[in-house]
């Protein structure tokens, strides 16, 4: 669950996953209408972090949904009934949306995702009646050979070199955050990382590879290009610019700014004038290794040597999860502080030397096996107890920490500050806490038996005031981190939480989950070559859903746990595609009967080894 309810007229509209829309009498939670995009579930093979959906747009009776199979769907508030419904994105290539559509006057506009996968990022508006296109805006260059989009296109594609990036898509992908200023009438975009990841296979001939993991500011009337501010020039890393950002005005060094606020996957805290585009300040709000600072003249990072990795692999801070992800932030101007969810996590960034390109399939161009856990307990411990997360009070104006809240780990939920001094986040360990905003000290808590990522919200009703946050554990932490991920698999719930003062009902009891698992793996029949293919092969299909090692999240099945009648079923399922309508579909094009029997037996083996420790 990673909606941000929305309320009007005393209902509440809020999404779960597979991009299904509610509404809930806001005062009873009374289900008042509920729609079903009926996304195909085969398309989960192209979600890289989750089939989530992060909330709906709404103007004058009109709401908007993104779908996972990339529509854009305009429903009827009142009764949920289908006004328009688009596609938005071209269904050979496997792009997603799971971000919430953003309005700017007459239009509503949707960005994408799928840069892992292979897509060309682009936001598209739309009119809010008709359900027309008004413009569309690509991120990253195409094929050269072919015209220019728009005249950013042309200036963009001086800084790419030595492709054919545009084969794979080049990334830049919106996901998530968009923003408008009505008074600049500016519309921002936040442009996530390149496709694949890795420059170097990229756009070998180096540049900064515009508009990936840039803040760009277009005008919402005809989609034309005002101004880019990049904070990782040349991404390498996963670095997305695709997170929350915060427009507010402030006073910085004795004059009223009207600022743009970032913390984005790179590991800074960025304030740039809103009006202009132009840096004013940057500075490190987690554990960062891969640039030593942001130089205060050019506004660039100062890369340290060798984390492009293009040498030999480099252990780095953030990882691609990064110091901060969509998780959004919020500001206090009373407190003069910005709440940002931050998480230090290790990632050892590496060539794959083997790299070629896998329609619809994973594409990053590094090797996941250096980022593997080391398999030496000492050194496992070792690389497990940097794994961390926090809440940072960070002051924007002196760039500085407060003070900081620390957690059990990463991946927490989102942040909401009041006016009334409270600072309100769900955590990891399924807890919803209020803090005092200004100084952190913990007032109330109380347990959702779920682990929360989403953001709460708050409304006022009939003079009384509310907290509403979508509890339910989930996103790409959890599928993908194995043991990373140190407390283990939790349960999830989906659930709509509102509290006010004097609230009274209780949380229905739920089962207790995880259950424990079941290894059964039998005899090890493979050989250590086969074994060591199916670990290569593992981390490079299958790992994003079911989790490093084979060390499930808690959503999709633990493969270590499946029983002797599935491991009989392992072809027909992994390459027939048996399971498809629950997202699991056949493999058959990218893995021969050979690769399917090599993964079983690493599956195998990690199962005796969980089960030895037992
Ligand atoms: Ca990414």
């Amino acid at each position: 669950m990673e909606t941000t309810p929305l309320v009007s007229d005393g209902v509440i509209y809020s999404t779960s996953s597979w991009s299904m829309v509610y509404a809930n009498d806001a005062l009873t939670g009374k289900l008042l209408w509920m729609y079903d995009p009926k996304v195909p579930r085969q398309w989960a093979v192209h979600a890289c972090c989750d089939v989530v959906n992060r909330g709906v747009a709404l103007q004058d009776g009109k709401l908007f949904v993104g779908t996972l199979d990339g529509r854009l769907v305009s429903l009827d508030a009142a009764t949920g009934k289908v006004r328009w419904d688009v596609q938005t994105t071209d269904k050979t290539r496997p792009y997603t949306i799971t971000g919430a559509p953003r309005i700017a006057k007459d239009k509503v506009i949707i960005g994408n995702g799928g840069a892992e996968y292979g897509v060309r990022g682009y936001v598209s508006a739309y009119n809010i009646d008709s359900g027309e296109m008004a413009w569309r805006f690509y991120t990253v260059p195409g094929n050269p050979d072919e015209p220019f989009e728009h005249a950013a296109m042309e200036v963009a594609a001086k800084t790419w070199g030595g492709g054919p990036w545009w084969e794979i898509g080049g990334g830049g992908t919106v996901w998530d955050s968009m923003a408008y200023d009505e008074k600049l009438n500016l519309f921002y975009i936040g442009v996530g990382n390149g496709a694949p990841w890795n420059r170097e296979i990229r756009s070998p001939d180096g540049g900064d590879n515009l508009y990936v993991s840039s803040i760009v500011a277009l005008n919402p009337d005809d989609g034309s290009y005002v101004w880019h501010y990049q904070t990782t020039p040349g991404d390498s890393w996963d670095y997305t610019a695709t997170q929350h950002m915060i427009l507010a005005d402030m006073e910085i060094d004795g004059a009223e700014r009207q600022v743009i606020m970032q913390a984005p996957k790179n590991g800074f805290f960025y304030v740039i004038d809103r009006k202009t585009g132009k840096f004013i300040s940057a500075q490190p709000y987690a554990t960062v290794t891969w640039a030593t600072h942001i130089d205060p003249d050019t506004g660039r990072p100062v890369e340290a040597k060798g984390a492009r990795y293009e040498d030999e692999a480099i252990p780095a801070f953030p990882a691609p999860y990064g110091a901060h992800n969509w998780h959004p932030m919020s500001y206090s101007p009373a407190a003069g502080l910005v709440y940002i969810p931050a998480q230090d996590i290790p990632h050892v960034y590496a060539q794959d030397e083997n790299f070629t390109y896998k329609p619809g399939f994973w594409n990053t161009g590094t090797d996941s096996i250096p980022a593997l856990l080391p398999t030496e307990p000492v050194a496992r411990e070792a690389v497990k107890d940097m794994v961390k997360g926090f809440i940072t009070a960070w002051d924007p104006v002196a760039q500085k920490e407060r003070w900081r809240v620390t957690h059990e780990g990463p991946w927490n939920g989102g942040m909401l500050s009041t006016a009334g001094n409270l600072l309100i986040q769900g955590n990891a360990e399924g807890q919803l806490v209020a803090y005092s905003a200004d100084k952190g000290e913990q007032l109330w808590q109380f347990d959702a038996q779920t682990g929360i990522v989403a953001p709460p919200m708050t409304f006022r009703l009939k003079g009384e005031q509310y907290i509403a946050v979508a509890a339910g554990w989930g996103g790409t932490f959890a599928l993908t981190a194995g043991e990373d991920d140190n407390s283990g698999p939790r349960p999830n719930y989906s659930r709509l939480l509102v509290f006010k003062i004097g609230g009274e009902a209780k949380l229905s009891p739920v089962p207790d989950r995880p259950a424990k698992l079941v290894f059964t793996p039998g005899e090890q029949t493979a050989s250590a070559e086969q074994i060591d293919e199916g670990l290569r092969l593992f981390h490079t299909f299958c790992y994003v859903c079911h989790g490093a090692e084979a060390i499930a999240g808690g959503t999709p099945p633990d493969l270590r746990a499946i029983s002797p009648e599935t491991r009989a079923k392992w072809d027909p399922i992994v390459r027939g595609g048996m399971h498809w309508e629950k997202g699991m579909v056949g493999f058959s094009e990218v893995l021969s009967k050979e690769d399917a029997d090599n993964i079983l037996a690493y599956v195998t083996e990690q199962a005796i080894l969980a089960l030895n420790k037992d």
